[in-house]
Order: structure tokens, then sequence, then C-alpha cells
């Protein structure tokens, strides 16, 4: 399988150089030329196989330049079970008549980053060896706080490789900017920004692309790559966990092998969202990708309406990890809508990075409206959510679960859909304790010490605390340093010493 950029499809590369590279050069996505496609049949045979078994089926049909054994050892280290507090890896939870729910964060940082991250310093380290030998490959990163820990610890003393990670200072949670702070590790940096994830990814971005900085990394031997969802090695073991869902529906007799479901996604930069789609292109019956956002509504518009613009006011949410303006895999969904058309996606991104808006033509809208479904929660949607939830069920969900959850609710309400549906939940409620107690209790928002307030959400909800977030609260912060959005390439060379 050979992949191509979304914004020159005359570029061929292989999985490993697409992996490694992380970004096309002129700035494209790598996408796949074709997809494969999986029989009913193909999926009813991994019904009864693990998560491990089930992923590497998936992967490989994308990587077909690695061999067996690379796979095995790739897939093997990354899910390992010792590394999820839950055996089946990603388990899916019945809620109530056909909510189901999907669960992403049992891994180390306990957000479903981890689910691509765990496997990304692997398929990243092969892929070097493949086509970049002996050069340090740097990671560099731009989070709106749940990727830059879990890229942190998937790559943490990764041979060959250094890790940057940027997050904007005021726009991730105190647990989030703790677990990044206070990352172990050889190879590893964390600086805060003046500024939102938007500017930091767009810095990011920029000095990717940047032909001076790259020459002066190339003399030390380095290469950049990055960790976001902009890579294609982000993105593919993002199919797997759809594949495993549907097969745990098939094992639990919730539904037949065959029968159709629907998928509820809480979005910021499209990539897990994007993975379904491919899942559903692949041949798994999904019915609607339900794309769901909060106050930061740019793709519920854009969905609904055929015009994407970011120039609108920017909230910081109680779901900070989709506080983002700037969908990147938008922009592959893009490619494959218009019928791989590079010429329309580079006029697309010219007006997006111009104007901040562009519009896509009615026939495109009309496309992107079968497939998908959208809408937001705003911020008294998402508290009430998380409140009904427990109160009705007994299950704990958190800020982002919350807005996937009520825009499911409203979606089953106007369009009468309610077939078996997974909804992703894609953070441990603990990552976001104050925001989740203050949904439940009103008497709380005094409690200002974090771990003051993990203790009092368990005492309310009896939910297990996460180890990996209870042990941060002994560890010491290493990282402080805070620069402006103008000086991170100057701050990138600090980092690296050169
Ligand atoms: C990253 C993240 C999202 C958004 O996912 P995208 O793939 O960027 O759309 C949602 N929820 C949480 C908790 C996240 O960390």
């Amino acid at each position: 399988m050979f992949y191509t950029s979304t914004r020159d499809n005359s570029i061929r590369v292989t999985a490993a150089q697409a992996i490694a590279r992380g970004i096309s050069e002129e700035g494209g996505l790598f996408v796949p030329c074709e997809l494969p496609s999986f029989s009913i049949q193909k999926i009813e045979s991994m019904v009864e196989m693990d998560y491990i078994n089930r992923a590497k089926t998936v992967l490989k049909e994308f990587l077909t330049d690695f061999s067996d054994e690379e796979l095995e050892y790739c897939v093997n280290g990354a899910y390992a079970k010792e590394k999820f507090s839950n055996e089946k890896i990603a388990p899916t939870v019945n809620v109530n008549g056909n909510e189901n729910i999907l669960e992403l964060w049992h891994g180390p940082t306990c957000a479903f980053k981890d689910m691509a991250l765990q496997l990304l310093p692997y398929l990243m380290t092969v892929s070097a060896k493949k086509t970049a030998d002996g050069k340090t490959i740097v990671i560099l990163v731009a989070t709106s706080g749940d990727t830059g820990k879990a890229a942190l610890e998937g790559f943490k003393n990764v041979e060959n490789t250094k890790i940057l990670v940027f997050y904007p200072v005021d726009g991730v949670s105190p647990m989030q900017k703790l677990q990044m702070t206070t990352q172990e590790g050889e190879n590893v940096a964390v600086c805060a920004i003046n500024g939102n994830f938007d500017d930091a990814q767009s810095a990011v971005k920029s000095i990717f692309t940047d032909d001076e900085i790259k020459a002066e990394l190339a003399k030390k031997n380095m290469m950049f790559s990055s960790a976001n969802s902009i890579n294609w090695g982000r993105l593919v073991p993002q199919i797997v966990y759809y594949f495993s869902t549907y097969c745990d529906l098939v094992e639990q007799k919730r539904i037949s092998c065959g029968d159709e479901i629907n998928v509820v996604v809480p979005t910021g930069n499209f990539g897990n969202i994007l993975a379904a789609y491919y899942a559903k292109k692949m041949g798994l019956p999904i019915k609607k990708l339900i794309c769901a956002s909060n106050s930061n509504n740019v793709l519920t518009d854009f969905i609904n309406g055929g015009e994407y613009n970011k120039n609108r006011e920017f909230f910081t949410t109680t779901s900070p990890s989709m506080d983002i303006l700037i969908s990147s895999n938008l922009e592959r969904l893009l490619y494959h809508i218009s019928g791989e058309n590079a010429h329309l996606v580079n006029e697309l991104m010219s007006s997006l990075s111009s104007d901040g808006k562009y519009t896509v033509t009615d026939d495109i809208r009309e496309k992107i409206g079968e497939l998908f479904s959208a809408g937001f929660s705003d911020e008294k949607g998402v508290f009430e959510t998380i409140k009904e939830q427990f109160e009705n069920y007994h299950y704990l969900c958190d800020t982002h679960t919350a807005v996937a959850v009520k825009v499911y609710e409203d979606y089953v309400k106007t369009s009468g859909d309610d077939i078996p549906t997974v909804i992703d939940s894609t953070a441990s409620p603990y990552k976001f304790s104050k925001s989740v107690l203050n949904a439940l209790s009103s008497d709380t928002n005094d409690i200002s010490d974090e771990f003051k307030t993990v203790y009092e959400l368990n005492k309310l909800t009896g939910a297990e605390v996460p180890k990996p977030l209870k042990a941060l609260k002994d560890k010491e912060v290493r990282f402080k340093e805070i620069c402006s959005k103008e000086n991170m390439s100057e701050m990138v060379f600090k980092l690296l010493n050169i």
C-alpha cells in the first residue's frame, strides 16, 4: 500500500516514510491511496480475538512494508496488558438501552491519546530504521492537554528520539499540567506558550516546514517528525478500536454481525472521528458518524452549513482538549470526499490561512451530510449530562465524554434514530476532577488543591482513581519555562542544545 499527500497526489511514499516524516514536504497530510476492505465474514472472524490480535489484523493491511515480526514487536509492546488498567484494553460498556460507551482511557496517561501514542514510538523507530538510518528523530508536539502527556510517556527514553512539547499556558487542566511538568525521561522537554492551542499548532506546523530550521537540524543529524494526529501513525491505530468495539457488541449479543451501529465522537482536531470514517469506508457497518463539539462549534456549523469559519470567539471550556478552531484532519476528509482533488484542497487550505474560512460546494456538503451528523453542547449541557448520567445510570463520565453524550441525546430526539450506538469516552473523569465534582455537587466550588478534589470525587462516587494520576502527588516539577508564540523556534534550538 502506498500513501500520497492531500496537497500533491503525484507523491507516493510507503507507510514507513509517511510515519517517519509526519507531514508531507509541501504541507499536505499523508493519506492512503486506496483503502483495504473488510467483509462481514472477516469482521466476524475477529470477534473471538483479543485486542492485540484485532490490532494486528487491521494494521497489517495498512503497514504493508512492515514484516510480520516488526508488526508483532510493535503491537505486543504497545498494548501489553500491564500498561492498561483494563484487560480488554478498550472495553465497551453498556450504559442504558442502546447507549454503549467505548472507554478509551485505560492507558498510562488516562486519555484516549494513549491508544495511538503507545504504538506510535514503536512504529516510528521501526520506520526510521527503514528510512532514516542513524538520524535522531525530534518529535515536536503542540498539545491541547492530552496529546502532550501521552506522547511524552510513549517516547520517554526511546532510543534515537527527542521530544519537545508546547502547551497553552492557560488552556489545560491542573491535572494535565502536572502530568506534563513532572514528566520523567532523558530525552524530553516541555514548555508553556502564551497563546492558545491553535497558536501552538500553527507555530509547530511552520517550524516543521521551515527550510532553514530543517537545515540546522540536518547538520546535527536530526530530523523533525510529528506525534500530532497529522501523522498517519497516529491515525491508523485509532481505526483498530472501531473494529474492536463492533466485535465486542457482537460478543455481548447487543447486535448481530452485519447490523449497523452509530458512532458518536467528542471532536477537536477531527482525528478520532476520521478514523471512524476510515473504518466505515473499509466496510465496518457504521450508519452515522456523529461529530460532537463543545462551544467551539466550528465543525457543527461546517457539517450543517458547508462553511468553515474560524473567525469567531474562542471559548476556554471545561473540555479543553476540544478547544480548537482549526481541525487539521478535516483536510483529509475533504481530500477523500472531493474525489482525491488535491487542487481543491490546496485552494481551501490557502483560503483558510489567508481569510480564516472557506466554503465547499453543495455537492461536497451533501456528501458530508450523508455520512456525518453534527451537534454541540454548551457548558450547561455538559454539567447537566454528567449529573444525569451518574444519577440515572451510576456512570461517571468526564467533560469531553459528556459533550458526546449530550449531542447523542439531542440526535436521538431530533432524528428518532436510536439504533445501537457507541459513544467514545476519551478521558478519565479524574483528569478533570474539579469540573466533574462541580457538576455533581454544588457545595465543593472552593477546593483549590487538585488532589483534595480527586479525593472528594472518589468519596462521592466510589469510582476508582487511576494509579498514574495518584502517583503524581509526590513527583517533582521539572519544567517551568514559558515562551511567546513568536519565540517557539528559538526555544526549539535551546531545548535541543543547538
Ligand atoms: C484529543 C481529545 C479529543 C479530541 O480528539 P480529536 O481526535 O482531536 O478530534 C477529545 N477528548 C479528549 C479527552 C482528547 O484528549
